[in-house]
């Protein structure tokens, strides 16, 4: 199976503690990775946690508070060091492309790379990026200033090979390449056999919503629609709500319903306010109890979908 999976670099919000990075998550989908929100201290907990930036060609970054950015200026300039060749692409909001160029040109620094930058603003309904594995959207949340949260889409996978078959006529590779891109097969005794009954129904295809940060939004629910795994700020618990409002962030039951008015498989919580650091079950409980398919994100763990 592809490896379409989720490691977490930054679980926590605003200030970072001992134990809480700000936020970050790399997204691996057959050996390609994107990066998702790059707060400070991204490139050492990527470092501590052995995640390879090879194959990194695509930043997400979804609003422009610093504890979803402030890492990024020295990726950037790391993969300068390193004379990294290859283009960069960075979704963002617009005001981001300012903050780069004075940090460059203060610097005098002229990238090694082509950094190519894509406003948030410009897409709406068009995917940020649509390649013959995975389709990436993005879409509004709520926060005190303009966020995206962002959707990872596996294309429809091909049809499998049934093993029976298989097993009867030893078809060759090409025989076999040709029969998943649908081609139907000539038995040795003359025989063609149709492609649908020599092969199984593909795997549904698998997603990933990441939703931070933002007050709780019944349109995410839509947007996020059967996702195998939601990943949904949780900043505060529920005897919190007045703060949550007020700062337009989630408690772990706002996250909860949303998970649930999505249908999602699997809802990741994070984000989390360092006041809870030393007890995030009491989030997952209260979030378990309307969604009881919740985890929590753990810094350098990878959640495979
Ligand atoms: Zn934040
Ligand atoms: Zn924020």
């Amino acid at each position: 199976m592809i490896e379409f999976s989720v490691t977490v670099l930054g679980s926590g919000s605003a200030i970072p503690t001992s134990k809480q990075n700000p936020s970050s998550q790399l997204v691996t989908y057959n050996n390609n990775r994107y990066l998702i929100d790059c707060g400070e201290g991204t490139q050492m907990q990527m470092i501590k946690h052995k995640v390879r930036h090879s194959h990194l060609d695509n930043v997400f970054i979804s609003h422009l508070h610093g504890d979803h950015f402030y890492g990024l200026i020295g990726l950037l300039n790391s993969f300068h060091l390193m004379r990294r060749e290859k283009p960069l692409h960075l979704f963002a909001p617009k005001d981001l492309e300012k903050v780069i160029e004075v940090h460059l040109e203060v610097s005098n620094t002229t990238l090694y790379y082509p950094l190519i930058f894509h406003p948030l603003e410009d897409y709406d309904d068009q995917p940020l990026l649509d390649n013959d594995q995975i389709k990436i959207s993005c879409f509004p949340l709520k926060h005190s200033i303009p966020v995206w949260g962002f959707l990872f889409k596996e294309n429809e996978l091909k049809r499998r090979l049934d093993k029976t078959f298989v097993e009867k006529y030893s078809p060759d590779f090409q025989q076999m390449a040709d029969i998943k891109n649908g081609a139907d097969f000539l038995s040795p005794d003359g025989e063609l056999l149709s492609n649908e009954s020599i092969t199984l129904p593909p795997k549904p295809a698998r997603s990933f919503a990441y939703c931070s940060d933002t007050a709780y939004l019944q349109s995410t629910g839509t947007y996020a629609k059967g996702v195998d795994l939601l990943y949904h700020e949780s900043t505060f618990d529920n005897g919190m709500e007045a703060l949550a409002k007020k700062t337009l962030h989630s408690t772990a039951v706002d996250a909860a319903r949303v998970a649930k008015e999505a249908g999602a498989g699997k809802l990741m919580l994070g984000h989390y306010s360092a006041r809870f650091q030393e007890d995030l079950n009491r989030l997952l409980n209260e979030a378990k109890e309307v969604f009881p398919n919740s985890i929590l994100s753990r810094e350098g763990e990878t959640y495979f979908l």
